[in-house]
């Protein structure tokens, strides 16, 4: 199994089965810590739907339908989501473009066509 799989096992509200993230492992550790975020919200929303349950509120099922890199930075999209989680992603999204998408160490944005975020090492190898 690898990480992301694992990641998905923890965050089964968050992530169906098939659930594919299109970008390095350096941002492994701010999705880890977004995903558990999120699924705590996730988990006290279907809590509070269960209390409410015979009303006419409707459930909406909120989860992750794309996580990728474009442009160089995170994108982390929803298929519903609560004004709760939206910071959260933001923030996430603002923290991957200081952190190398490679290794997870501090990193800048490179290129001009071809945007990634890596720390200096990593961007020297990969040159
Ligand atoms: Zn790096």
């Amino acid at each position: 199994m690898n990480e992301w799989e694992v990641l998905r096992e923890w965050c089964p509200k968050l992530y169906k089965e098939g659930m594919i993230f299109e970008c390095g492992l350096g941002w492994y550790g701010l999705l880890h810590d977004l995903s558990m975020k999120i699924e705590k919200i996730l988990e006290k929303e279907a809590e509070n739907s269960k209390l409410h349950e015979g009303e006419e509120n409707e459930y909406v099922e909120m989860f992750a339908i794309q996580v990728k890199e474009k442009y160089g930075t995170l994108r982390f999209y929803m298929s519903a989501q609560t004004e709760e989680m939206e910071p959260l992603i933001h923030s996430a999204e603002v923290l991957s473009s200081q952190t190398c998408e490679f290794c997870g160490e501090p990193g800048k944005m490179h290129g001009t066509h071809w945007l990634k975020v890596r720390c200096d090492k990593c961007y020297e190898e990969k040159k």
